[in-house]
């Protein structure tokens, strides 16, 4: 077994169980420095073809067997557990968060794959009587084209994996350029384990992402992503009307009622809002908060700010990296200093440091309208503002007034009424008193109106990589 190493490595993609070779390669860059460390390989478009032609050589006999499919799904989870350590110092390199977020990213994706090795699928059988049979089958599809982003890569392609696998499709799956590296050791560790075919890696920049919607040979293509590009997904899918499932952008707010106790919630409402220094899809991006309580929350949440470690997530005892990748960084940057030219007050953070990486520090502001663009966009990054409300319908509203569903949250001491006002919320998932409470393997997950078309996880994740067959027939019992 090879140590994985970003300095010594090379990291190729798969296709059938082996290293498919380029001619090229792209540079990865470690957020921390703002340098290249490390090259990833470009797999070009026409290399598309012998991948997907892989892919479903390995589907004939993949789909036969669950029993062999859910042994290789669980040896795939105990591998991924012996190596987290170094797929996690790798993702770290990659995409900036603190090692020990990335190694809980890499056991939380060994959670998902052991969720689905082992997920119960009760036959339906509608009706089996005297009269007639009939039965509900779920049917894999055959290839997957599953494409995944820079926040959380190898948890989300597990979400797109773990199910299809079960369901006994193959799949190719493509990370984002700026973190191709653990999503390709991902491939690499587990050759072998897997059937050749069955799990293929490619990298390269786009526009090959847009060719493994549009290639003939997927059936169904998964993405997560931005809003932006999961509309042209959907219009490249349509064209071979293959079944999409878009995980996109959010909004997401949280409405603080004026009966909480802040020095209890402000810590969770932080780290909801900024770990992964805010680039998650479901973060907290904009908070409503009484006015009675909003400047207590306000200084609470500046005083956790102050008071948080940025820096090399390679280091001992740093909470957050740098930001991504530099558009998001000065997307953050022009989000602030728009707020800020428009009146806002910075409670914390507010500029980015001097010197090489991608670094901001965790901002918190104060005294806008919900029109700043902050407010209305998703900033994906480590800023959030803070807008007063004293009439909790119209929180209500301002939380729905927005083209994204993704996640929200309603907080206050008296759970019933919170709860009841959660429901009125247009979202995906809705948390009271925690914001995200429901990402789980057993819950679905998925946005309403721009944030997304149908849901990830449980069973009817599942679900989504099959298609339905009803058979029906005379009774095949003396009932
Ligand atoms: P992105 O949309 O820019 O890229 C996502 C992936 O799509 C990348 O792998 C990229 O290479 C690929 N891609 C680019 N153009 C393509 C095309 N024309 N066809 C097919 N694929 C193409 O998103 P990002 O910047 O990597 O990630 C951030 C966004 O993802 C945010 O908006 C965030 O909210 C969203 N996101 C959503 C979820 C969710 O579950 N809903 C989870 C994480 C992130």
């Amino acid at each position: 077994m090879t140590i994985l190493d970003t300095q010594t490595t090379t990291f190729t993609a798969t296709s059938g169980g082996k290293s498919l070779a380029t001619a090229a390669t792209f540079d990865v860059i470690n957020p921390a420095t703002g340098r290249v460390f490390a090259q990833a390989p470009a797999v070009t478009p026409d290399q598309l073809d012998e991948v997907f032609a892989a892919a479903q050589s390995a589907f004939e006999d993949w789909r036969t067997d669950e029993k062999a499919r859910r042994a290789a799904l669980s040896a795939a989870a105990d591998v991924l557990e012996a190596r987290a350590a170094e797929l996690g110092a790798v993702l770290t390199a990659e995409q900036g968060k603190a090692l020990a977020d990335a190694q809980i990213e890499i056991h939380t994706a060994v959670a998902w794959l052991r969720y689905f090795a082992t997920l119960e699928i009760p036959r339906e059988i509608i009706r089996d009587d005297a009269d007639a049979f009939e039965e509900i089958i779920r049917r894999p599809m055959g290839v997957v084209s599953a494409i995944a982003p820079w926040n959380f890569p190898i948890v989300l392609a597990m979400w797109k994996i773990a199910p299809a696998l079960l369901a006994g499709n193959t799949i190719v799956i493509k990370p984002s350029p700026y973190t191709p590296l653990t999503t390709l050791a991902l491939g690499e560790v587990l050759r072998g384990v897997l059937p050749d075919g069955v799990l293929n890696v490619v990298t390269g920049p786009d526009p090959l992402g847009a060719t493994m919607v549009s290639h003939p040979v997927p059936r169904k293509v998964s993405f997560t992503g931005s809003t932006a590009v999961g509309r042209k997904v959907a219009l490249g899918a349509a064209e071979g009307l293959k079944r999409v499932t878009l995980e996109l952008g959010g909004n997401d707010p949280a409405v603080v009622l004026g009966d909480v106790d802040v020095a209890e919630v402000a810590p969770q409402i932080f780290w909801s809002a900024f770990a992964n220094n805010g680039q998650i899809c479901l973060a907290v991006k904009r908070i409503y908060a009484h006015e009675s309580i909003r400047a207590d929350l306000v200084d609470a949440l500046a005083d956790i700010a102050s008071s948080v470690k940025v820096g090399d997530g390679a280091a001992e005892g740093v909470q957050l990296g740098p930001v991504n990748n530099l558009p998001q960084l000065n997307r953050v940057r022009e989000l602030v200093d728009d707020a800020v030219a428009n009146g806002a007050r910075v409670a914390a953070g507010g500029a980015a440091g001097e010197g090489e990486g991608y670094f901001y520090p965790p901002t918190v502001l104060d005294g806008l309208s919900d029109s700043a663009r902050v407010v209305e966009e998703e900033q994906f990054g480590p800023v959030l503002p803070v807008v007063s409300f004293t009439d909790e319908n119209d929180a209500i509203a301002l939380a729905n007034r927005s083209e994204y569903g993704l996640t929200a949250s309603v907080w206050s001491k008296d759970v019933e009424h919170a709860t009841a006002l959660a429901a009125q919320v247009d979202a995906g998932q809705v948390g009271v008193n925690g914001h995200g409470r429901g990402v789980l393997p057993h819950l679905p997950f998925g946005g309403h109106k721009s944030s997304g078309i149908g849901v990830e996880n449980g069973p009817w994740g599942y679900n989504s990589f099959c298609d339905m067959q009803v058979i029906a027939g005379p009774p095949r019992t003396t009932a």
